[in-house]
C-alpha cells in the first residue's frame, strides 16, 4: 500500500507560496500531495505522520555552478598572489595528481552537498569523471562538459574530441539504464550539456563551431579584471598567462565588455547560465535580461578570489533571473551554496530577502530545468531541507534562514 506521509514543523516554507506557521507537508510516493496550516491537514488510515519539531522546513537548494572534479584541490591553492597565479598553481597541481587521487574526493563532496541541504547541482566537468558519483546520489544534475581552448587551428578537433567524449558517457548512461529501472529514473535526472569555459580562454572560431553544433548552457562570465582588461585592450596578464601557455596567439580584442563580446558571437541564448556576472553595468544587465539569460552568483568564490561582490540588486532591478553557485573547493570553504545566500544577505540587506531565497532554490531549479524542484507545492518532488531553529521562534522564518548560522539537512 502506497502509504502517505506527514511532516510537521514549526514552519514551512514553500518559497512560491507564503510560509505557513505550524504547518504541515504531506507526501506519497516522493511527491508532495497537499500542504498547509496543521490544523487543516486531512486525516484518515494509512497515514504516517513524522513531527520535525522547532525546524523549518523549506525545499532543498540548488547549486547552480560547481565544479566536484576539483574537490581535490581544497585547501590546496592559494588566491594570496592573485587570479591568474592561482590558476597556474591549479593546473600545476592537477597535473602532479593522478586520476584515481583526484576522484576519491568527488563522493564525499557529492553526500557533504546532500547532507547539507542540496537537492539539484549544475556541475562543470572537463573529464565527465562526476558522471558516474552523480549518477550514484540523490541529486537531480546537469553535468557542464566544459569546452575550451584559445588556439583556433584547433578548435575543430576540441569539438570532435569532447563530442566523442560526450557521446560515450551518455551512452554508458542509456546503457546502465537499460540494464537497471531504478538506473532509468535516476538517468532522467541527469543530462549532460556543453558549458564553454569563458570568453577569453575561447577562441572566436571555438566559439562559432559551438554554437553551430547546438550552443552553450553554461559560461563563466565577467568574473574578473584580467578577463576585463583582455577583451578590452588584448593586454593584461592574462595576456601574459595564453603567452606562457599556448603561445603568442593573435588576439583582435573586441574593445566591449565580457557580456556584450559574448552577444556579438551570438552566444547569449535564453537559459544560458552566465556565472558570476560581477563586472556588469546597467548596459550589461539590460542585455542579460533581453536574451533570456541567468545570472548565476557564487559571491563565496569571488570573495576568496578577490573578485568583489557580484551586483546583486543592479542584476534584479534589471530583471536577470538569478541561481546560486558555490564554484569549486579551490575557491570557495564548501559546497554548501546556503551559505552563498547569507554572505548576499548580509552584503545586501536592502534587497528583498524573498528575492535571495528564491535565487537559493526555485530561481535555481528553473536555471537547470528541473521544474518540479526549488518549491513546495502540489506535485512537486518531495525533496526537502530542514533548518533547527534553536531558541525562541523567530517572527520572520526567511530572515532566519538567511541570516542565522543554523546548519540544514537534507531531508528527502
Ligand atoms: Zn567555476
Amino acid at each position: 500500500m502506497n502509504t502517505e506521509t506527514f511532516y510537521r514543523a514549526a514552519f514551512v516554507l514553500p518559497v512560491t507560496s507564503a510560509p505557513i506557521r505550524d504547518g504541515f507537508v504531506a507526501i506519497r510516493d516522493g511527491v508532495v500531495t497537499a500542504l498547509g496550516p496543521i490544523a487543516e491537514r486531512p486525516k484518515g488510515a494509512g497515514v504516517a505522520e513524522v513531527d520535525l519539531g522547532q525546524t523549518i522546513l523549506m525545499p532543498g537548494f540548488v547549486n547552480a555552478h560547481t565544479h566536484l572534479e576539483l574537490s581535490h584541490l581544497e585547501g590546496a591553492v592559494s588566491a594570496d598572489r592573485g587570479f591568474v597565479p592561482w590558476i597556474e598553481d591549479q593546473l600545476r597541481v592537477r597535473a602532479e595528481r593522478s586520476t584515481p587521487q583526484a576522484g576519491s574526493a568527488i563522493g564525499p563532496a557529492v553526500a557533504g552537498m546532500e547532507a547539507s541541504g542540496t537537492v539539484a547541482v549544475a556541475d562543470v566537468s572537463n573529464s565527465l569523471t562526476t558522471v558516474e558519483a552523480l549518477r550514484g546520489s540523490g541529486l537531480s544534475a546537469l553535468v557542464l562538459h566544459e569546452i575550451l581552448g584559445f588556439d583556433p587551428l584547433k578548435a575543430e578537433m576540441v569539438v570532435e574530441q569532447t563530442r566523442a567524449a560526450r557521446a560515450a558517457a551518455n551512452q554508458s548512461l542509456v546503457a546502465s539504464a537499460q540494464a537497471d529501472p531504478n538506473a532509468r529514473a535516476k538517468a532522467s535526472r541527469l543530462r549532460i550539456e556543453v558549458a564553454a569555459h569563458a570568453p577569453h580562454s575561447v577562441s572566436r572560431e571555438l566559439f562559432h563551431l559551438l554554437m553551430k553544433a547546438g550552443g552553450v548552457r553554461s559560461i563563466h562570465l565577467a568574473e574578473s579584471r584580467s578577463e576585463d582588461d583582455f577583451l578590452r585592450t588584448g593586454g593584461g596578464d592574462w595576456r601574459g598567462f595564453l603567452d606562457r601557455r599556448v603561445g603568442p596567439i593573435p588576439f583582435e580584442p573586441p574593445a566591449k565588455s565580457p557580456v556584450h563580446y559574448l552577444d556579438e558571437l551570438g552566444v547569449l541564448t535564453p537559459g544560458i547560465l552566465a556565472v558570476h556576472c560581477v563586472r556588469v553595468d546597467g548596459a550589461d544587465a539590460k542585455l542579460l535580461a533581453r536574451r533570456g539569460a541567468v545570472a548565476v552568483l557564487c559571491p563565496r568564490s569571488n570573495e576568496f578570489l578577490g573578485h568583489g561582490v557580484p551586483p546583486l540588486a543592479l542584476l534584479l532591478g534589471h530583471g536577470v533571473p538569478l541561481a546560486l553557485g558555490t564554484d569549486s573547493l579551490a575557491s570557495c570553504a564548501s559546497l554548501n551554496v546556503l551559505e552563498d545566500a547569507r554572505l548576499l544577505a548580509r552584503k545586501f540587506p536592502r534587497v528583498l530577502k524573498t528575492d535571495i531565497l528564491h535565487a537559493l532554490t526555485r530561481g535555481g531549479a528553473l536555471a537547470l530545468d528541473f521544474t518540479d524542484l526549488g518549491e513546495i507545492r502540489s506535485g512537486a518532488l518531495a525533496k526537502f531541507a530542514v533548518l533547527p531553529l534553536g531558541g525562541d521562534r523567530p517572527s520572520d522564518p526567511i530572515a532566519f534562514v538567511l541570516n542565522d548560522v543554523s546548519p540544514a539537512r537534507g531531508l528527502a
